[in-house]
């Protein structure tokens, strides 16, 4: 795998420099997975919450990928292409975030092709399930409120809501599609490796999202030598105490680190991700990722 020499550039759209301090967000969804917003409507609200660069990273797809880096370069806002795998864990499931993802690769969009036919048969048994509780739904309801973006389970929670069977898409998942509730299914999930290795056979990097407690060094060690560049120690759900020890895993451990918001878009009732750009992310963890992805990949990589 050949990569350039040179330092990629780290310049806004417009070619000027994002201004010292500036703050980013690297973990944001829009419509084109389970987010509230259309991608450039994503790209509109960062710029009027004084983003300089934000990463789309929606659930198994990068089809929200080109409208956003089209709105950014008209409002000088930096959009990175991203995506938010699902993969397997000792506890269940583990998101990883890729970054600097192609949209044209056709074996990354094959792999989300298969991910995304997999969320459809999930939600199918899903409502299955839920049929049988005698909670009113079925399966189109589920594929309107997705709209035609990867189906997740906000959108089975959100035609519970319209169908009476529950207030909020709190008590859904609290009552029936939570993990462990009983109209939870599954996903098929690949491996951590095998996201790291497909992402690095197209010059991504990934991240680890939101590992909260179960972020130990030994764990994290154990994905570094499967290909792990980044971990994401900024995320809503890590209060301080979380932050400052997956801060000084990444230090020890040499790998770099990332951080965003998980924006799904203005909040329904019972949700809790947080604010677009609320977790303060400086631009310069973005420029640390630019050139690492600069650098020639080393033996351990290939
Ligand atoms: P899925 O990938 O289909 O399993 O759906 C996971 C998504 O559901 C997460 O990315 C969140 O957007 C959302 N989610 C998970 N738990 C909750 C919850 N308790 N309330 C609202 N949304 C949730
Ligand atoms: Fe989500
Ligand atoms: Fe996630
Ligand atoms: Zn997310």
């Amino acid at each position: 795998m050949d990569r350039p020499r040179a330092g990629l550039p780290t310049l806004t759209p417009s070619g000027q420099a994002p201004p010292a301090g500036s703050i980013i967000d690297l973990h944001v969804h829009s419509t084109a997975s389970d987010g509230g917003l259309a991608p450039e409507v994503v790209v509109q609200r960062a710029l009027a919450a004084g983003l300089s660069a934000i990463s789309l990273t929606d659930h198994d797809t990068v089809a929200g990928v080109p409208a956003a880096v089209a709105a950014g370069e008209r409002l000088g806002v930096r959009v990175v292409s991203g995506c938010e795998f699902s993969t397997s864990a000792p506890w269940g499931e583990m998101h990883v975030l890729g970054y600097f993802l192609p949209t044209d690769s056709a074996p990354l969009e094959a792999f989300l092709e298969r991910c995304r036919a997999d969320r459809m048969r999930r939600a199918r048994a899903m409502v299955d399930r839920l049929q049988g509780m005698g909670v009113a739904l079925d399966f189109d309801d589920v594929l309107h409120q997705a709209r035609g973006g990867a189906v997740g389970r906000p959108h089975v929670a959100r035609a519970i809501v319209r169908g009476g069977g529950a207030l909020g898409m709190s008590e859904a998942f609290d009552r029936y599609i939570g993990r462990g509730r009983p109209a939870f299914v599954e996903k098929v999930l690949p491996s951590f490796g095998e996201v790291a290795t497909l992402v690095h056979s197209v010059r991504g990097l990934v991240s680890v999202a939101h590992l909260k407690d179960r972020g130990t060094r030994a764990f994290i060690e154990r994905l570094k030598g499967q290909g792990l560049d980044a971990i994401e120690t900024r995320h809503p759900s890590h209060d301080p105490e979380v932050r400052s020890r997956l801060t000084d895993i990444s230090l020890r451990l040499e790998v770099l680190r990332t951080g965003g918001s998980d924006w799904h878009g203005d909040p329904e009732p019972g949700e809790t991700h947080g604010a677009l750009g609320s977790q303060e992310v400086p631009a310069e963890w973005l420029e640390r990722l630019d050139r690492l992805r600069a650098e020639p990949p080393t033996v351990a990589a290939q």
